[in-house]
């Protein structure tokens, strides 16, 4: 296992570093072919099992001593049947991963139990973490859990259920004025300057991105060898998306031409922060920063101010697997968000309910073909932010009496 640029294919031994020190690209793990071994081993404790730590031979961490877990990934697969009839997509399947039902609400979890473990194998004892929101409230959770300080850096304006679960966890939280690039910005100079590791979920941590490929591993595992056609991914910057592709890239290799495929990668923006969707659909080959952002999904508001380059290469991925990427509205969040906990039971956060409003959007535009299977990944608990539901018709009604229950009766 080494680093590898993947702008100029530099490769460096696997040390604490975040970007090409010759391109300032970004860095991956790279693993030789010959290193790709079977995924089935399960020699872990009983509990781990379940996780995504099954797939821990082809994590970056060297002694298992150093893994920091609270026992996530292994999310379920929900196959939706009453959406599906909504949608009159009678003749497809389509899932949801529902990865709101990590440890701390998120699928973040994934890539900071590595990132954070790694971060204890290099001998840190203090880590930093840019945040919209659950990045922070996961760097917080595994840092409390292992016992390192944590700065986290969030913009004011995230929604306040994620900042009092990072307060929660015992995190020093510094909420910082502006978007999320701002916040991205402050926390690489405080890594820099006084030598925190840097955990933020952009593509700065390989180890961590390195974990997000798990989210491949289950998927075909729950689907028995089954490759989707199509695969929603809600996006900021992208290493969820990067994490997919290269979990489907590896089983490729691994697998050879008797198993897996890759599936065409859609990531979903919101109009109101669409950088990436912005450049596909202009068929530009370079993606640059947003201006003012504004949306509800917090979780993907990010203007990319900086490191646009990130984008650049999600949007790559995206063409590579030849996928798509579509930006969907506030409202069409709202409604993915009511369908989701009122057709399947799963409640999630605007930006987990993305990827759903942008498989509903090329649905009806006819961009899906109707007997294809498709997954969502359904990235974040509603208990993170509960205002947008407030705000929603909720039709509650009040009751006093008897007589006021004979009459709504
Ligand atoms: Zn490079």
């Amino acid at each position: 296992m080494k680093l590898k640029c993947v702008n100029c294919a530099e490769t460096y031994p696997p040390i604490m570093i975040y970007s090409c020190n010759k391109c300032d690209g970004i860095l991956e793990v790279f693993y030789e072919k010959k290193d790709l071994n079977d995924l089935n081993k399960e020699h872990l404790e009983m509990n781990k099992v379940n996780t995504m730590w099954r797939y821990s031979d082809r994590l970056s961490i060297g002694d298992d001593d150093n893994i920091i877990s609270l026992y996530e990934g292994g999310t379920p697969l929900h196959f939706s049947k009453r959406y599906k009839s909504e949608l009159n997509f009678f003749k497809g399947e389509l899932y949801f991963k529902d990865e709101t039902v990590n440890p701390t609400g998120s699928f973040k979890d994934r890539l900071v139990s590595v990132a954070i473990s790694k971060a204890k194998e290099f001998g840190y004892n203090k880590i930093v973490c840019a945040s919209s929101g659950n990045a922070g409230a996961s760097a917080a959770a595994y840092a409390a859990k292992s016992g390192i300080d944590a700065v986290i850096l969030a913009p004011q304006s995230t929604p306040k259920e994620k900042v009092i679960q990072i307060l929660a966890y015992g995190a020093t939280v510094l909420l910082v004025k502006g978007h999320y690039s701002n916040s991205y910005k402050l926390a690489k100079e405080l890594s820099e300057r006084h030598n925190l590791c840097n955990v933020s979920t952009t593509y700065l941590n390989p180890y961590g991105t390195d974990a997000l490929k798990t989210v491949a591993f289950e998927l075909n595992n729950q689907l028995k060898g089954e490759v989707p056609d199509y695969i929603f991914i809600p996006i900021g910057s992208g290493p969820l998306l990067k994490g997919v592709y290269q979990g489907y890239n590896e089983l490729v290799q691994s697998l050879g031409n008797i198993g897996a495929t890759m599936p065409k990668l859609i990531g979903v923006q919101a109009e109101g922060c669409a950088p990436i969707v912005s450049a596909f659909e202009n068929n530009k080959e370079v993606v640059t920063a947003w201006g003012e952002s504004n949306t509800i999904a917090s979780g993907i508001s990010d203007p990319l101010i900086g490191y646009e380059k990130d984008g650049t290469y999600t949007l790559k991925l995206i063409r590579d697997s030849k996928g798509s990427a579509v930006s969907v509205t506030d409202e069409e969040i709202k409604k993915a968000m009511r369908d989701l906990s009122q057709f399947e039971g799963i409640f999630a956060e605007p930006t987990g309910a993305a990827s759903l409003a942008g498989f509903r959007k090329l649905c009806e535009k006819g961009a899906i073909n109707s007997s294809s299977r498709v997954a969502c990944l359904i990235t974040g608990h509603g208990f993170k932010d509960m205002k947008i539901y407030q705000e929603m018709e909720n039709g509650l009604h009040y009751i006093n009496d008897i007589s006021d229950l004979n009459a709504f009766l």
